[in-house]
């Protein structure tokens, strides 16, 4: 809920607000330092990062605006199929 907001849709490398529930330190990751898994439901469908200031993999929901922000922002983007 404290991601994402204020996206500018510009020329300028895209950052994307994170926080890491780790250390609870803030900062903005450019596109390429973010993942974006979509699975078959919101459940699976995630990103994740590594936290600069501690190292941690951090993986959090991604709802569907995320989602199209993540994409839209040239997120590396990884589809996940699962077998029902
Ligand atoms: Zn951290």
């Amino acid at each position: 809920m404290s991601v994402m907001h204020g996206i500018p849709m510009t020329a300028v490398p895209v950052l994307f607000k994170a926080a890491c529930p780790e250390c609870r330190s803030r900062f903005e990751l450019a596109a390429g330092a973010l993942r974006l898994a979509i699975g078959g439901s919101r459940r699976t469908t995630f990103y994740s990062f590594t936290c600069p200031e501690c190292g941690s993999s951090v993986r959090k929901p991604a709802g569907e605006r995320i989602v199209e922000l993540l994409t839209g922002g040239g997120v590396s983007t990884l589809r996940l199929h699962s077998t029902v």
